[in-house]
């Protein structure tokens, strides 16, 4: 990674300049305007001054709230100030006031970044009160501003019966959620939430608010849909197609206690075989004494009936009787509502693996082994491997299309540990060295890309794992509206090859 004051220096000597030169010239900042110098309490005055929303500086009403993200491991990392922008405008003065006083900044919307990827020191860009979404049923398509979650978008397109695929969780933002690529229950059937985007609106780097879409801006529209959140500038406006939507039959089964490899080969067969208007999510929980047992919770939807779905989950329920088993016909909002993931926020990791295919008896085998036991923690904690649908519609849309490339899989295998904030680091190690474990050896049994929207900060060779061969794609689109990296953070997509 290019550190941004490296950067300042390159663009200076790319510009030609001698140093006798450069000792006259005005002190330039990455958009070549006379840089300002650090910014004092009075130049954070002006920026206020500004911009419609506020400037929260620590300390002040608001700043406790809005300053930690979502994965509190990264609790820790606080921005010197939170801009909250009303619209594109006040987006574009933050970035270039940043840019001229030198100050890093990152852009939030939901801030659910599993990596801790939209938080900072420096100068938080925050879409949050920009949550207008408006249906336009006669173009069959809805326009989704800057910081709306899962929620606002729900919550304006249920009275039109109309839908976006979409993720489960209702405080994640679209914005994060779409440029990753996005999917939930509904994907196999209708694609990603970014395959579903039609234009976008984007503040980039040097500040222009561009509209996008397949024929203005095609190369930057592309890098939106799966080129992932804060790589290429900040998102304003999002116009998406919608789909007609009325009853689909929902399961919700739990198990206390499973042969974890059996249930594993028994859902990805499921999604192997079964029709793209089903959907599914099992989820593991791997407890700290073998002896309990590993429980299971399995949920989904179908696009059909009640008798469809009972026909499709019986090789499932035939390996073993569900201790909760709820199967029932509802309207498509109450079945968002009775699958979403209310959970809060806590401290996590989480890592995930494309699986391309059914895994082997050796691969079940692994897995089988490795989800009995987890590590014990002094305060709460938690350990779970997650499947989840891929495949069906997602798979139809060629893997050059949009930046997203993972276009061949039929399921998402993540794990995930989570501990209490303040657990003793030695058992935080232990937990994260599980999941690592498992991680590492199923790598033979899957393949070795990972989901951009689970941003891993571990995985070594990132860029090919999230962007396989639309990485120099997404390299050339970065090198044209952001140079300089602007946009920065560990796994940003930099402006060449040579600076990953
Ligand atoms: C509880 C939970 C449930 C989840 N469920 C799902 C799911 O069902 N399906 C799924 O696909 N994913 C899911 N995810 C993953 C989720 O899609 C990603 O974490 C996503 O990046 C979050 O977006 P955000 O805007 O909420 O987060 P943020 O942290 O605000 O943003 C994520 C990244 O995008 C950047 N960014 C934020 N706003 C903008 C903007 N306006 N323009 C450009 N860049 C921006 C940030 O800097 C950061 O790098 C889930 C995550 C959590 C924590």
């Amino acid at each position: 990674m290019t550190p941004r004051s490296i950067s300042r220096r390159a663009f200076l000597t790319r510009g030609g300049a001698t140093a006798a030169a450069l000792a006259l010239a005005p002190r330039l900042d990455l958009l070549g305007t006379p840089a300002l110098g650090a910014p004092t309490d009075r130049d954070w005055v002006t920026l206020a001054d500004q911009l419609r929303g506020r400037v929260i500086r620590p300390g002040q009403p608001g700043y406790a709230a809005a300053a930690p993200g979502f994965n509190l491991r990264y609790a820790r990392v606080l921005p010197d100030a939170i801009a909250e922008c009303r619209d594109a405008q006040d987006v574009s003065t933050a970035l270039r006031w940043a840019v001229r006083h030198d100050v890093a900044l990152v852009p939030r919307a939901g801030g659910h970044s599993y990596a801790g990827y939209s938080s900072t020191r420096g100068l938080l860009i925050d879409v949050n009160a920009m949550t207008g979404v408006t249906v336009d049923t006669g173009q069959g398509t809805v326009r989704v501003t800057g910081g709306a979650r899962n929620a606002d978008l729900g919550a304006a397109l249920q009275p039109h019966d109309v839908t976006v695929s979409a993720g489960r969780c209702p405080s994640v933002a679209v914005a994060g959620l779409t440029l990753g690529g996005g999917f939930g229950f509904s994907a196999r059937k209708l694609g990603l939430t970014a395959d579903a985007l039609l234009e976008t609106e984007i503040v980039t780097a040097d500040g222009e608010i561009r509209q996008c879409d397949a024929r203005t801006h095609p190369d930057l529209f592309w890098a939106c849909r799966g080129g992932g959140g804060g790589n290429f500038g900040i998102n304003t406006a999002y116009v998406f197609e919608t789909t007609p939507v009325n009853d689909v039959a929902i399961y919700r089964l739990g198990w206390d206690r499973v042969d974890p490899g059996a249930m594993l080969d028994a859902g990805l067969e499921l999604l192997a075989s079964g029709p793209d208007e089903l959907s599914m999510r099992m989820g593991f929980s791997v407890p700290t004494d073998q002896s309990a047992g590993v429980s299971l919770q399995m949920i989904g939807q179908l696009f059909g009936s009640v008798d469809d779905l009972n026909a499709l989950l019986a090789p499932v329920l035939a390996i073993a009787a569900p201790t909760t088993r709820e199967i029932d016909v509802v309207t498509y909002w109450q079945g968002k509502d009775l699958l979403a993931d209310n959970e809060g926020p806590s401290a996590f990791t989480e890592r995930s693996r494309f699986v391309p295919d059914t895994i082997s008896n050796a691969g079940l085998d692994v897995f089988d082994r490795l989800v009995q036991r987890r590590p014990a923690t002094v305060g709460p904690s938690s350990a779970s491997v997650k499947l989840f649908n891929w495949g069906g519609a997602i798979n139809r849309v060629p893997s050059d299309a949009t930046a997203f490339v993972h276009r061949d899989a039929i399921a998402l295998l993540s794990v995930g540990v989570s501990w209490a904030v303040d657990e003793r680091l030695e058992r935080v190690d232990a937990l994260q060295r599980w999941a690592d474990d498992l991680w590492a050896q199923m790598g033979p049994f899957t393949s070795n890309r990972s989901y951009q929207n689970f941003a891993d900060p571990a995985l070594r060779d990132w860029p090919r794992a999230y962007y396989g061969e639309n990485l120099e794609r997404l390299v050339k689109v970065k090198k044209r509206y952001d140079p300089q990296r602007v946009f920065d953070f560990p796994q940003a997509i930099p402006p060449s090859l040579r600076d990953i």
